[in-house]
């Protein structure tokens, strides 16, 4: 099964490239809709496959939301944008009822480990994480593959096409459908990017966005200080807090947990960490040559980063701001003084 995330945006961007370059192929047309051939646990029941016309508008890249990362990157508004956005979903893990439907998901789902009792893992956290974080992977949340269609029974294919959100997967916050093709039928298959975590707690299914957004509420529901990790080159990933020391925990590979390294090396740009008291950017943990990171910000229509710094910086302030803190929290001080000493050419 591949994994990787920037193979599949590979494939993503070449797909929607070629259906951009063909005319007449981003218009309206009827397809037959496959209903409930997605394998989504927990979404409404559709209609019998084959029986319901539904239309569907495939999406041009000039019309994709301002998320869709190729035609994004390097412009402000869109840094800006998943600013705003990953405060906000960190903001969410503070919600009690969220919090107490991850910690039923434990009751039900992780008979074998009692990670709620916290009494159990005294002096033991990474075990406990890591623990936690290979349940996450092999029992409980599902990569997206392939999906079968069920007329068929082939492998359906995405080619990167998004088309537009219906009304109720909007109201999950959805922005983002993808859709899934069978080779030989005009069957379909939509995979919504739901962005709400109650939603996402349903479907338990997603890419690195959606393992990362679900995996947070689980550290934050067992007490831990989390931190959401936005790589701007495609991927994302937590951060949990253990004896002073930011660990990294990656549940789409949990063989990377508790590594500072990326496993793809993609030429990163910007790492920003947000927490419930911080936005912080941490690239330099993560980068391997930080002359490389400083040559490349700003550069091939990159925005400039001195405004990219004050960005952060505001959005660090602001998370402060609403929960009425007036510093930083305590472990600031030393994580910054750490993170300079890793701004060297050649760290490793
Ligand atoms: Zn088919």
């Amino acid at each position: 099964m591949a994994r990787c995330p920037c193979g599949a945006r590979g494939s993503a961007f070449g797909a929607v490239a070629l259906a951009a370059s063909l005319p007449g192929f981003a218009i309206g047309v009827h397809v037959r809709h496959s209903g409930g051939q997605d394998g989504l646990q927990g979404t409404v029941t559709e209609a019998p496959l084959g029986t319901v016309d539904v239309q569907y508008k495939i999406l041009e890249p000039s019309e994709m939301p301002i998320e869709v990362y190729h035609t994004n990157l390097g412009k402000q508004e869109y840094f800006e944008n998943c600013l705003l956005r990953y405060t906000q979903v960190v903001e969410d893990y503070a919600d009690k009822q969220l919090q107490a439907l991850a910690l039923e998901a434990l009751d039900l789902e992780a008979a074998s480990e009692d990670f709620r009792n916290a009494s159990l893992w005294e002096g033991r956290h990474k075990e406990r994480i890591g623990k936690l974080s290979n349940w996450f992977y092999n029992k409980y949340f599902s990569w997206l593959s392939g999906r079968t269609c069920g007329q068929c029974n082939v492998q359906m294919t995405s080619g990167g096409e998004h088309v537009v959100p219906t009304q109720d997967e909007l109201e999950h916050g959805a922005h983002r459908v993808r859709l899934f093709k069978c080779p030989t039928c005009p069957n379909v298959s939509r995979f919504p990017r739901y962005k709400s975590l109650k939603k996402l707690l349903e479907t338990r299914t997603g890419l690195c966005g959606e393992f990362a957004r679900v995996f947070g509420l689980f550290l934050a529901a067992l007490g831990y200080e989390y931190r959401l990790v936005l790589d701007w080159t495609d991927h994302v990933w937590n951060e949990v807090l253990i004896d002073s020391r930011w660990e990294t925990v990656d549940t789409t590979c949990p063989g990377y947990n508790f590594k500072h390294i990326l496993r793809w090396h993609m030429p990163v740009v910007y790492i920003v960490a947000f927490g419930a008291h911080e936005v912080l950017d941490v690239t330099a943990r993560y980068a391997t040559n930080w002359a490389d990171v400083e040559a490349r910000r700003g550069k091939d229509g990159n925005f400039d980063p001195k405004v990219a710094k004050q960005l952060i910086h505001e959005a660090d302030e602001r998370v402060r701001e609403l929960r009425g803190e007036t510093e930083p929290p305590q472990w600031r001080a030393q994580e910054a003084k750490d993170l300079d000493a890793m701004r060297l050419p050649g760290k490793l």
